[in-house]
């Protein structure tokens, strides 16, 4: 207390209004509506021209609420200051209680510029004369401490330097707008911690669902939802090299080739550290490599984004992927507790990553070892069905011949061993032929190759009705490598052409030469091969499921010999062809084979 001043009992009005206020600032959700009760209330009861508060957001206060004249309201109404600068102001300032008063003089000039400064003389004959660059004002903290905002008053009663008795008045006010800031954090830290719990919720939810690229969209949704982003990226690296990596995105679809390759290393080099990164748009370094960071600030400008965090996503030692979450001008930057709810969100998704991932592999094992099962079973079955049959007619004929000596059993007996030493021959060519390179290096005249096939197969073309044509583009077309294994592969073709077409019917064998490849094309016009066959023609042992087919004999093995064959010259065998309409199997050799080493 200033010698001479006296204890002044607060004004009725003053207090009513106060009491009024605690029972506001106690009971209403509406902050806004609260701190312009009190900046009103500052200048209707306590007579001050002007009562300013200003909220923190993030690292800058913005005026929120402000009681005066109406041109002073517009032109500080919204007005952004650094928090540090006030700081710095508070530094400066005499202690008055929890209000801080900087006298006029001691303000720095860049400040008076930025301030709102009332155009008056002071009253130079009384020393306690209100100055226009005096400044009153008091932080608002919180219960725990932390800076909230700030709130100004000026043009004080009377145009004079406040009493302590006025002071005092004015703390009140000062107290009921710290709290009412306060209870306004509470309930949005609240709110906040619920949103971003739900957020964490969803996006573990979402790893409940089949397959990885469902659980990445719905989690990119939740996450755009959560954090109010403009845009949400997922990526997952590929399971091992050599798989695919899968990319999510919301609102705009994730990019299916990589767009930040570079981050990748950038991540494992940090990994298992799984803090969030966070990139402004205008950040000329970051712990990103230049290429990544330029990259990142290139995706940003495309979707809008002012700031984005980038979270690893792994288990344990592996690094999974990456999330990142961009986020708006106005939206400012992530609090802790939201950065601590994205390191969470990566650790779930990573989870569900893994989790997923096994899933998948191992149903594609299930469904391997159950397609190994199915073609193991037609194998047992086509093998002793093709042995059983020549069997039963030999022992039968075996028997007669016994007892009658026969001729036609002798010839059934032939005509059967026959027929099993043609299937132990495909047995042992399918196996000499397992992966190996064709190891003789001859000439091979394509030819003549077509022509003695076609000659192999005059007996049965002329038993079953079908016409056999050749057609050739030159005398003579040469390439390099194992004419008998060759000459298997079309004799097979031409054969199968023969046996699977229907009588009246007729089979063309076409060889056609450039100067890398030549190519043999033999097409049917018989039963065909349905799609669902075609997968599996080239398997050992694999015979049409289309009973017209099944009726004429056959091993499954020809095709799978040929195939290796084919290969290991270097060429390849494809088939076109429609059930019921004829097909087209076409070899392709290259005219210079290197030498095997
Ligand atoms: P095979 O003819 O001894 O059964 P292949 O391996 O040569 O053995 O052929 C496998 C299967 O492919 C055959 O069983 C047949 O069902 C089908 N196939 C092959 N060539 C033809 C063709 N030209 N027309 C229709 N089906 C064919």
């Amino acid at each position: 207390m200033r010698p001479g001043e006296q204890v002044e009992a607060a004004p009725a009005p003053a207090l009513q209004r106060l009491s009024e206020l605690v029972r506001r600032v106690n009971s209403s959700t509406d902050t806004a509506d609260v701190l312009e009760e009190i900046v009103h209330g500052v200048c209707d009861v306590l007579g001050y021209g002007v009562a300013a508060i200003a909220r923190l957001e993030g690292d800058t206060l913005v005026m929120t609420a402000v009681a005066g004249p109406d041109d002073v309201r517009r032109q500080i109404l919204g007005r952004r200051t650094p928090a540090a600068e006030i700081m710095d102001e508070y530094r400066q300032a005499d202690r008055w209680g929890i209000l801080r008063f900087v006298p006029h003089g001691r303000m720095s000039e860049a400040r008076i510029t930025a301030a709102w400064i009332p155009d008056f003389e002071p009253d130079a004959d009384d020393p306690q004369a209100w100055h226009p660059e005096d400044t009153l004002y008091a932080p608002l903290y919180s219960a725990t401490g932390r800076l909230l905002g700030n709130m100004a008053v000026d043009l004080p009663p009377g145009n004079r330097v406040p009493s302590l008795h006025e002071r005092e008045l004015l703390e009140m006010f000062v107290v009921q707008a710290g709290l009412a800031l306060s209870n306004a954090q509470q309930r949005e830290e609240l709110s906040e911690q619920l949103r971003l719990g739900s957020t964490v919720k969803e996006v573990a939810q979402a790893g409940s669902q089949p397959g990885l690229d469902a659980i990445l969209a719905d989690a990119c949704e939740a996450i755009h939802r959560g954090f109010d982003a403009v845009q949400v990226w997922i990526r997952c690296y590929p399971d091992d090299d050599a798989g695919s990596s899968v990319a999510a995105g919301h609102p705009r679809p994730g990019l299916a080739q990589s767009p930040v390759a570079a981050l990748r290393a950038d991540l494992a080099a940090r990994w298992p550290t799984a803090d969030p990164i966070a990139v402004h748009i205008s950040d000329r370094t970051s712990v990103l490599s230049a290429e990544s960071l330029a990259r990142l600030q290139q995706m940003m400008t495309s979707v809008g984004a002012f700031h984005v965090a980038v979270v690893p996503m792994g288990v344990a030692l592996d690094l999974l992927g990456y999330l990142v979450v961009g986020l708006n001008g106005t939206r400012g930057h992530l609090g802790t507790a939201e950065l601590d709810a994205l390191t969470e969100i990566a650790r779930e998704l990573g989870r569900s990553v893994q989790t997923a991932r096994l899933l998948e592999t191992e149903q594609r094992l299930v469904s391997e070892l159950r397609e190994l099962d199915r073609y193991k079973g037609e194998l047992i079955a086509t093998i002793s069905h093709e042995l059983k049959t020549p069997l039963t007619t030999i022992i039968g004929h075996a028997e007669l011949l016994g007892e009658l000596h026969e001729h036609r059993s002798v010839e059934a007996i032939s005509r059967n061993a026959e027929r099993l030493n043609r299937l132990v021959q495909n047995l042992l060519d399918y196996s000499r032929v397992q992966d190996r390179l064709a190891s003789v290096r001859e000439r091979v005249e394509l030819v003549e190759t077509c022509r003695s096939a076609v000659d192999l197969v005059a007996l049965l073309a002329e038993t079953g009705e079908v016409e056999v044509v050749t057609e050739t583009c030159c005398e003579e077309v040469v390439v390099t490598g194992d004419p008998e294994e060759l000459s298997l592969v079309v004799d097979n073709l031409v054969s199968n052409a023969v046996k699977y077409s229907r009588p009246g019917g007729t089979v063309r064998v076409e060889i056609t030469c450039d100067d890398a490849w030549a190519r043999i094309a033999v097409a049917d016009a018989g039963l065909g091969i349905s799609e669902a066959d075609q997968v599996h023609l080239f398997s050992a042992f694999h015979r049409s499921s289309n009973p017209e087919a099944l009726s004429i004999p056959g091993t499954g093995l020809g095709l799978a010999i040929s195939r290796r064959i084919v290969e290991s010259h270097g060429g390849r065998i494809d088939v076109d062809s429609s059930l019921g309409r004829g097909s087209t199997f076409t070899l392709a050799l290259p005219r210079r084979f290197a030498p095997a080493h």
